[in-house]
């Protein structure tokens, strides 16, 4: 018995002894965890990610960690406040941002994150309906429209209703529709008034709804104000979505519209778990319907809030910082704060200064090689800019010099849909049996060829096995088509005989601009007022520049520049763009870069009219968003950053005459180190060439002091910069653009003074 009970205490002892050691174990693995989280966290950054469950506001400047807070305080909750990882929702910007917040989680925690809901707005309200399909009244296998297919919904729901498109842009429902659900406003909830424009915009609102509803879709700013509706109206997903959420994390919070606020403060009932991180410097959504004051009304209506400010920058050299930090203090309303590093300068800001656009481009495209030659990763490297259209240059560059690269968050220049337009008119001008052009432009803009004709062409075509073109010409000729539908279709086949007549004696620049101008693809994209439709413009500009300068450097003379410029868009096109994990440099725009860091950073195009663009400069709440933005792509660069302009551009074909942007001027000039084209060739006049080729040389340049490019002050015109020298002697000219003004003038006369440069 004694024994017995010896044994038992025995066991006991042992028992407890064990349950000590796993005790101890415990919590020997929980300090690890604990010191794994928040050592490499400066003391701010700690305090942010272990602050008990509550609101949070990180609100910081650019490279301070904002993101990396977020992602530890994602971890700590999970491994030392035992959060389920069901229970973690975090929200980002794009999908880039949102998947590198996955990959930094899960190689944090070892550990799968996919049971975290972890996305963008619109793809967790995606998600959310497709669970909820029934209660959100969508069918099961709901589609979702991309802006496109928008408008096309639209357009058709115009010649329904029998309404011109021209009386109503079809651009400008969609902004309209758009506009309203991102504010929350359905149709029903706006009242009937007597002012005839707004009465038909509501009419074809609700049409649009109604028309949805019935065809079981969903566009985009639907998914974000269902999502929203079905978290209000629905009690019991309510309740369930609130407790199933007990960590609430938005990473760039100062770009939130008014929908996605409202959605995210349903989904905390309590306001005392939502964890948010932005920096009102950074609002570049303003344009899109975002609003910074989310940042105010967040410290309204959390009271028991608590801020965290982050002051040190961990991304950038000093120079860098310092131009950041310098620019942004041009604009006012800030929240205001500083930020600072313990980096050294390191390398200024070079500012480089080229002559026109294809400078540009080699300059950048020349400084890649050199860093990549000296063992740099190329995807270390960024160029970033205003507007699609930019990539262009970029892109014909950087594939000359057989480097690879990837443009991020839009098509590469010629896969994009209207430059395939373009492209299609010019192939079928080219060659009339090109099917799929025709059934690409056959009606595009719309002039009125309906489906029905379409097939009727394709049925043709398929009997006889000829190609559209003929079956279309057949079927005018033989008169079957009832009279409108016949009539559409002879306009199209005139269009392209017209056009044919007419480019023959043109240069291939002009012709493009012919095409795109007399197809009405110019004024097809023009009426649009989103900035989408406004880069779609930008981009056929930017194909009249590559026709203008185009080289047909193709032995057999005898074909047309047309055709070979067609051959080579369709090479450029597709094919080369470097593979998902190959070693790419990285082109995107500036609003696609928010969030990310590059150690090499070239901002590309920072012109007065590009960038700010035309239409911010005379008013200061676009100009202000656009300092913003150029913030943000300066913030980009870790170790070196490269700023250029061009002093002159292409654009639809001509050549402008552009300044330097004001944000470049705002640039403390200590940190810069401005670069210049060398555009003096230095030889004493009378050396005599020891080359042959020197001679050439020599021969083919008149013997003036006066270059094209360079820099010149004029007594009465002030400074200006050379575009062109002719004659010789005393019958030399030089044609000089001065500010706003070009003008011819004789050398031997003028009082001009060469500025080196
Ligand atoms: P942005 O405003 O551009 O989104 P951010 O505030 O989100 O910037 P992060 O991207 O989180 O900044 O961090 C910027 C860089 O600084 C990252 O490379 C990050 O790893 C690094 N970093 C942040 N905090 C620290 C720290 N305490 N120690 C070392 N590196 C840090
Ligand atoms: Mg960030």
């Amino acid at each position: 018995m004694l024994l017995l009970l010896l044994n038992k205490s025995n066991r006991q002892t042992h028992v407890s002894a064990m349950k000590l050691y796993t005790a101890t174990e415990n919590l020997q693995s929980k300090i690890m965890d604990i010191t794994s989280i928040i050592a490499p966290l400066n003391d701010a950054q700690r305090a942010a990610v272990t602050a008990p469950s509550q609101a949070m506001l990180i609100l910081a400047g650019a490279g301070s960690g904002k993101t990396r807070v977020l992602v530890h305080r994602i971890v700590w909750q999970i491994q030392v406040n035992h959060v389920s990882p069901q229970s973690i929702i975090a929200v980002t910007f794009t999908n880039k941002a949102a998947n590198e917040m996955r990959g930094r989680i899960e190689s944090l925690l070892e550990n799968s994150a996919s049971a975290m809901w972890i996305g963008t707005f619109h793809g967790l309200a995606h998600r959310f309906l497709r669970r909820h399909a029934k209660e959100a009244h969508l069918p099961k296998d709901f589609q979702v429209l991309d802006s496109s297919d928008q408008q096309r919904m639209i357009k058709r729901l115009l010649a329904d209703l029998k309404i011109n498109e021209k009386e109503l842009p079809p651009k400008e429902i969609q902004w309209f529709i758009n506009a309203q659900k991102d504010a929350g406003i359905r149709s029903k909830d706006i009242l009937e008034t007597t002012d005839k424009n707004t009465r038909r915009f509501l009419r074809i609102y609700r049409e649009y709804e109604t028309l949805c509803e019935r065809n079981g879709v969903v566009d985009f700013a639907e998914l974000l104000l269902r999502a929203y509706e079905l978290i209000r109206d629905d009690e019991r997903l309510r309740y369930q979505y609130q407790e199933r959420f007990s960590q609430i994390h938005v990473d760039e919070f100062q770009d939130t519209n008014t929908i996605q606020y409202a959605w995210l403060t349903l989904l905390s009932p309590n306001r005392d778990n939502m964890f948010v991180v932005g920096d009102d410097d950074q609002a570049i959504y303003g344009w899109r319907g975002a609003k910074i004051e989310n940042i105010y009304k967040f410290q309204r209506e959390y009271p028991q809030h608590q801020i965290i400010k982050l002051e040190q920058n961990y991304r950038s050299t000093g120079s860098i910082l310092k131009a950041a930090n310098q620019i942004i203090t041009n604009n006012t309303g800030r929240m205001g704060k500083s930020l600072w590093t313990e980096m050294a300068d390191g390398e200024k800001i070079t500012v480089y200064a080229a002559y026109d656009e294809v400078d540009e481009a080699n300059y950048v495209v020349e400084r890649i090689k050199n860093w990549v030659g000296e063992g740099n990763k190329r995807s270390d490297s960024a160029i970033l800019y205003r507007s699609n259209a930019q990539s262009r240059q970029f892109e014909e560059k950087l594939m000359l010099s057989n480097t690879p690269y990837r443009v991020y968050g839009g098509l590469r220049f010629y896969d994009r849909a209207e430059i395939k337009n373009v492209l299609a008119y010019l192939r079928l001008l080219v060659n009339r049996h090109d099917d799929a052009s025709i059934d690409r432009i056959i009606n595009t803009p719309t002039r009125g060829i309906g489906l029905k004709t379409l097939d009727e062409i394709r049925k043709l075509a398929h009997e006889k096995q000829i190609s559209l073109w003929a079956a279309a010409n057949s079927l005018i000729t033989e008169k079957v088509l009832p009279n409108r539908a016949a009539n559409a279709l002879f306009n199209f086949l005139d269009l392209i005989a017209q056009l044919d007549n007419k480019i023959a004696n043109l240069t291939l620049g002009e012709k493009v601009h012919f095409v795109i101008e007399h197809t009405r693809l110019m004024a097809f994209y023009s009426q649009d007022k989103l900035e989408k439709s406004a880069d779609k413009v930008e981009n056929l500009k930017e194909l009249v520049n590559a026709a203008t300068v185009f080289i047909n450097d193709e032995i057999e003379k005898d074909i047309s520049d047309l055709s070979i410029f067609l051959n080579r868009a369709a090479l450029e096109s597709g094919a080369l763009q470097g593979e998902e994990f190959e070693d790419c440099v990285q082109l995107m725009t500036l609003h696609t870069a928010k969030g990310l860091e590059f150690p090499l950073v070239f901002l590309v195009g920072v012109e007065d009219g590009l960038f700010p663009s035309q239409q911010s400069i005379f008013d200061q709440v676009k100009l202000e968003e656009e300092r913003r933005l150029c913030y943000v792509g300066i913030t980009r660069a870790m170790r070196k950053l490269h700023i250029t302009y061009a002093e002159s551009r292409r654009l639809y074909g001509d050549k402008t005459y552009a300044r330097k942007s004001r944000f470049l001027r705002e640039l403390p000039t200590e940190l810069l180190d401005e670069v210049r084209p060398k555009r003096e060739v230095s030889r004493p006049i009378t050396a005599k060439p020891i080359f042959s080729t020197v001679n050439k040389l020599l021969e083919l340049e008149p013997d003036s002091k006066f270059k094209k490019g360079q820099h010149i002050h004029h007594e009465t015109f002030g400074s200006g910069i050379i575009l062109n020298v002719e004659g010789e002697g005393e019958k030399e000219r030089i044609l000089i653009k001065f500010r706003g003004v070009e003008k011819w003038l004789m050398t031997a006369y003028a009082e001009l003074t060469t500025i080196r440069s």
